[in-house]
C-alpha cells in the first residue's frame, strides 16, 4: 500500500474503487471463531436441516367429480359472439368476415391441467460491512451467535416469494477502514491532492475533487471505522411444475397454461405425495415427475416450507368454418371463452401485436 502521505494532508492516495469483500481479514475471523464454519473455502455457505417427515399417508381418492364433469355446450352462437368479440380487440381483424363465416364444426375438449408449486426457503450467510457511524456493536462478548437456522424471522404468506436480509446477533466487529486506513478521505487521484490541474494554456480546478485535493473515502463514508459483521440471507421461492393433457392441438401451449380453469383437486402440505390413480394416466405421470424434479432440484438446496398441488379442468373448442371458398380453424380457450385464431381470413397487419 502506498503510504506517500503528509500528516497535515491527512489523506491517502487511493485510486481504487470500494467493493464488498465476502471474506473478512485473517484477525477478524480469528476473534470470531464460532464462525469458522460458516466460511469453509471462503465462499458463502448454505446450511439446511433434513426435511422434516410429515408422517401422513396418502389417502384413497374418488375421482367420480372429474368423470362427471362436463361444461356447458359450445353453441355456433357462443363461438361466433366470442369470435366477433375477439376481432373487435384487434384493429387488423376485420369484422365483416367473422360475421359472414358458416361454422361447420364445433369439437369440444375438455383439457386437464396439473400444477405442482414447491414453497421453499434458503438461507446464506455472508460476511458484510458497513460504516460505522457510532451506534453499539453487537459482538462475540454478548454471546455465541445462534446458527443459522436457530435464527427466528417472520416467513412471508406461503407461496409468496421474498428476500430478506438480516444482520447476525454477536457477529459485528469495529475495525479501522482497510481503504483510507482510518483517514476517512484520501488523496485525489486527478490532480494528486493539489486541487489545480494544468490544461493546454492555463491552470484550471481539477473537476474529480472539484479543487478540494482529497475525496471521502467511499468504503467508510467518511466515517474511517467500518463495522464488519455476519450477514443472513433468506430467499423464498416458489417453483411451479406444469403439465396440460392433450395439447397436441394447435393451440399454444402457453395459453393453455393461462387459461381459465375449474378446480378439481387441491392437495396442500409440508409434503405432497404423487397422484398414482387419477383417470387420465398421464396427469398420474405428470404428478410422480413433477414431485421427483421438485425433490431433486429444491429439496436438495432449501428447507421445504409447503407444497402444493392442484387439478383443474379447462374447456376446449375447436371450431371449422367456411369462408369464401376456404376452410379454416380457431380455438375457444377457458371457462371465458378467450379466442387463438389459426388463420383468420382477410387479415391485414397493421402491426400490432397477433394475439
Ligand atoms: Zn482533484
Ligand atoms: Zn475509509
Amino acid at each position: 500500500m502506498d503510504r506517500d502521505l503528509s500528516e497535515d494532508e491527512g489523506v491517502l492516495d487511493l485510486s481504487f474503487e470500494a467493493e464488498s469483500p465476502l471474506v473478512p481479514p485473517a484477525e477478524l475471523l480469528e476473534r470470531l471463531p464460532s464462525y469458522d464454519w460458516l466460511l469453509q473455502g471462503g465462499r458463502p455457505q448454505i446450511f439446511f436441516p433434513p426435511a422434516e417427515s410429515p408422517g401422513r399417508s396418502q389417502q384413497p381418492r374418488s375421482w367420480s367429480s372429474f368423470l362427471e364433469h362436463r361444461f356447458p355446450m359450445v353453441t355456433e352462437e357462443v363461438a361466433r359472439e366470442a369470435l366477433l368479440s375477439f376481432v373487435n380487440s384487434k384493429c387488423c381483424y376485420p369484422s365483416a368476415a367473422a360475421g359472414d363465416l358458416i361454422i361447420q364444426e364445433l369439437t369440444q375438449r375438455t383439457l386437464c391441467r396439473y400444477r405442482l408449486e414447491t414453497f421453499s426457503e434458503s438461507r446464506i450467510s455472508e460476511w458484510t460491512f458497513e460504516p460505522f457511524t457510532n451506534h453499539s456493536v453487537d459482538g462475540p462478548q454478548r454471546g455465541a451467535s445462534p446458527r443459522l437456522w436457530d435464527i427466528k424471522v417472520k416467513v412471508p404468506p406461503m407461496f409468496q416469494e421474498d428476500t430478506k436480509k438480516f444482520q447476525v446477533p454477536h457477529s459485528s466487529l469495529v475495525k479501522e477502514c482497510h481503504k483510507c486506513h482510518g483517514h476517512g478521505r484520501y488523496k485525489c487521484s486527478g490532480c494528486h491532492g493539489a486541487g489545480m490541474v494544468s490544461r493546454l494554456w492555463a491552470v484550471g480546478e481539477c473537476s474529480t475533487c472539484s479543487g478540494r485535493g482529497n475525496k471521502t473515502c467511499a468504503t467508510c463514508k467518511g466515517e474511517k471505522k467500518l463495522l464488519h459483521f455476519v450477514q443472513l440471507i433468506i430467499v423464498w421461492k416458489n417453483r411451479l411444475f406444469e403439465f396440460v393433457s392433450g395439447h397436441q392441438l394447435s393451440c399454444p401451449g402457453e395459453l393453455l397454461s393461462k387459461a381459465k380453469g375449474e378446480k378439481l383437486f387441491k392437495d396442500e402440505d409440508v409434503v405432497v405425495y404423487p397422484i398414482t390413480d387419477f383417470p387420465l394416466r398421464e396427469i398420474s405421470a405428470a404428478s410422480q415427475r413433477g414431485i421427483t424434479e421438485h425433490s431433486a432440484t429444491v429439496a436438495s438446496h432449501a428447507r421445504v416450507l409447503q407444497q402444493r398441488q392442484t387439478i383443474e379442468v379447462i374447456p376446449l373448442t375447436e371450431v371449422h368454418y367456411w369462408y369464401q371458398g376456404k376452410t379454416g380453424v380457431y380455438y375457444l380457450y377457458g371457462t371465458d371463452h378467450q379466442v387463438h385464431v389459426v388463420d383468420y381470413p382477410e387479415r391485414y397487419c397493421c402491426g400490432c401485436a397477433l394475439i
